[in-house]
């Protein structure tokens, strides 16, 4: 297994000798206004691609979406993908990505299984209360194959008892957390807090934790540096990769 941060929750994913894409925002730095509502107001995305978008997408040979808010699949992830890659997310999205005339897409519900890998929904809460609510449904994906390290894509999900679910049913060699504490004016972080992360690290001592979705949208509040100051603080800081943008991920360790 091999990893790489593109930038944001994007990733490339070498699994099982295939080659994976997740949450693809291949915009522009600034092709869209800043979410609404929200502190910090710049317009998104709030830094450059680090490879062309039509780098990224080149050799995929398959994507994953964990749902469809702006910030993990938008309008340049519809254009330049291929209509005819096997595109895998929620149930609820698969009608949008049809009307984009992607002609392979299947809904993970509750898996799906794509060449040797295994593909399991898990769930999550993308914030609490009324704004779960509003920001619902949302998923992260769980991929197995035999041979492999067991891979946890947590998605947009702040740490709660479906997080904790996955990892106590699947026990992930290594998961994958969506960090940036995003939030708006009003109302908690509706992605992980380094308290969060911290959690997931107490929670899976064993597992290697890759911290992405920072410091690209304009309500990611937490940055890299501040997740790594609070992380070395709490003792774990040796346990979670914190990438930047195109770097490829060290799994070993
Ligand atoms: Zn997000």
């Amino acid at each position: 297994m091999q990893l790489r941060l593109i930038r944001h929750a994007t990733l490339i994913v070498e699994y099982a000798g295939q080659v994976l894409l997740v949450d693809p925002m291949l915009d522009d730095a600034g092709a869209r206004p800043a979410i609404q509502n929200s502190p910090n107001p710049r317009s998104n995305p709030l830094v450059a691609l680090p490879i062309p978008a039509e780098d990224v997408a080149r050799g995929v040979e398959a994507v994953l979406v964990t749902h469809t808010h702006s910030d993990h699949w938008d309008g340049t992830a519809a254009r330049v993908l291929p209509k005819g890659a096997p595109l895998f997310g929620q149930m609820e999205d698969e009608q949008k990505f049809r009307g984009q005339k992607f002609s392979r897409v299947q809904a993970v519900t509750p898996s799906a299984t794509w060449n040797r890998i295994e593909i399991i929904r898990a769930r999550g809460q993308h914030g609490r209360g009324p704004i779960a609510k509003a920001m619902a449904p949302v998923s992260g994906f769980v991929l197995r194959a035999s041979g492999e390290p067991t891979l946890y894509i947590a998605g947009d999900t702040i740490w709660c008892d479906e997080v904790q679910k996955a990892i106590g049913e699947h026990k992930p060699a290594v998961i994958v957390v969506n960090a940036g504490a995003a939030q708006f004016l009003e109302g908690d972080p509706i992605t992980m807090t380094a308290d969060d992360v911290i959690t997931t690290c107490k929670a899976a001592p064993s597992a290697r934790v890759v911290a992405v979705h920072m410091e690209a949208i304009n309500h990611c509040l937490l940055t890299r540096d501040d997740l790594a100051f609070q992380l070395e603080a709490a003792r774990v800081r040796n346990q979670v990769a914190i990438p930047e943008d195109g770097e490829w991920v060290e799994l070993v360790g």
